[in-house]
């Protein structure tokens, strides 16, 4: 998945450009900039390559999903379901709005599963957010008919999946808000940035305020401008945005190196018949940015990836013993260790959370393997590290 990987002269041009006349701010300083305006190149270049009326940069996806759930009007009090397999990020983003993170079982498709989702729905659920992990989605369609009867918005953590398409439209465009993350280790990189599309005027003039402490950004003068809503600073600046600029040109390449590695890997798996590949959604193309597969118990997936270690291959992931992304080792989270005091409404939902058993995330993150695809593995590289994970995982069986 790393865009870093290939960084290059591209990237380096780009920058370059920002740093010829140092307006290294997204706003403002037109005189100054001898036409370099990179944020807002790359928001129009997002909107263009997802086929959506608007995007806008922030700082970091979890800046993307915070901005996305306040847009969407989620705070004080409101229920917002994520998936039980997820990043921190995003119950971080719930949690600074206010508002409650409800977990709710994921199946085999390793993202949200939509029974679970119905039942978990109360009077309080505002969003629905299903993380996109490992670059393949949820039932999204079941997600929207569960949205729409129920007058909830559905938000997409795309950050994982940039590029993979659900009935022919791009993730992150499927739902009322899609949020990607640029971070270091993402598909396409800006060091650091995140972004959110949408559909919606409303949503999209809102994102761009909120992100730049409420303003409005009418006239030429900053300090004159008017503060319709309260905002934070989630701004990316002109660097990052120039660096994501030219990954985001490179995503569709990225995109099919993913897609052949992944496919040599999986031809090569496909020779072990205890081996079962996560379910991809009818419709749904995922971006290849990892390969995930489930084996017959948790304690052979131990064995196999004690197995990886001593045999040198790197980069699959158990997230089963993993404390980023998955329930079981969220402590911080269970125990609510905050710097600063907080609500009481959150922290009853917090101790409840601590009391909840998942046995049937348990049941597929116990089993799966997910195993990074990488951009810069050459053709016999990826064919001799199939070979060997397919001899590694006989082995353990
Ligand atoms: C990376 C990631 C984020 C957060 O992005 P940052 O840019 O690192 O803040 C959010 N959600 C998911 C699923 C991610 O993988």
């Amino acid at each position: 998945m790393p865009g870093f990987e290939l960084f290059g002269p591209s990237e380096r041009k780009e920058v370059n450009d920002v740093l010829d006349n140092g307006i290294l701010m997204r706003y403002g300083f037109d005189a100054m900039r001898n036409g370099h305006w990179k944020a807002k190149a790359l928001e129009t270049e997002l909107q263009n390559e997802f086929k959506v009326k608007h995007a806008q940069l922030v700082s970091s996806g979890t800046a993307a999903v915070s901005v996305a759930l306040a847009i969407a009007g989620v705070g004080a009090g409101d229920e917002v379901i994520l998936p039980t397999f997820t990043f921190v990020a995003s119950f971080e983003a719930v949690l600074m709005l206010g508002a409650i993170p409800v977990l709710v079982d994921i199946d085999d498709t390793l993202t949200l599963d939509v029974q679970a989702v119905k039942q978990a729905i109360t009077s309080k659920t505002k969003a629905i957010m299903p993380v996109h992990m490992c670059g393949s989605m949820a039932d999204l369609a079941g997600l929207k008919a569960l949205c729409n009867s129920h007058n909830i918005k559905l938000i997409e953590d795309a950050c994982q999946a940039i590029g993979g398409t659900y009935k022919g439209e791009f993730l992150g465009s499927y739902g009322d808000i899609g949020c990607f993350s640029f971070d270091f280790v993402k598909t396409i990189t800006a060091g650091e940035g995140g972004a959110i599309i949408t559909n919606n005027d409303e949503y999209a003039t809102w994102a761009d305020q909120f992100s730049d402490h409420g303003h409005d950004h009418v006239g030429s003068d900053r300090g004159a401008e008017s503060h319709p809503y309260l905002g934070y600073n989630f701004r990316i600046s002109e660097l990052h945005a120039a660096v994501g600029l030219a990954q985001l040109r490179r995503l569709k390449d990225f995109i099919a190196l993913q897609k052949k590695h992944y496919t040599i890997i999986k031809e090569a798996l496909k020779a072990i018949p205890e081996i079962v590949f996560r379910t991809v959604p009818d419709g749904g193309e995922e971006n290849y940015s990892f390969l995930s597969f489930f084996l017959p118990d948790l304690n052979t997936a131990n064995k196999a990836m004690l197995k990886f270690k001593e045999v040198g291959i790197d980069g699959c992931f158990h997230y089963y013993n993993n404390n980023w992304h998955y329930v079981r080792r969220w402590e911080h989270l269970k125990e609510a260790k905050s710097l600063y005091p907080i609500a009481p409404h959150i922290k009853e939902a917090l101790a409840e959370l601590k009391t909840k058993e998942f046995k049937q995330s348990d049941h597929f993150i116990g089993r799966n393997i997910s195993c990074l695809i990488k951009l810069s593995w050459s053709e016999a590289e990826t064919k001799q590290r199939a070979a060997k994970m397919v001899e590694a995982i006989k082995s353990v069986l």
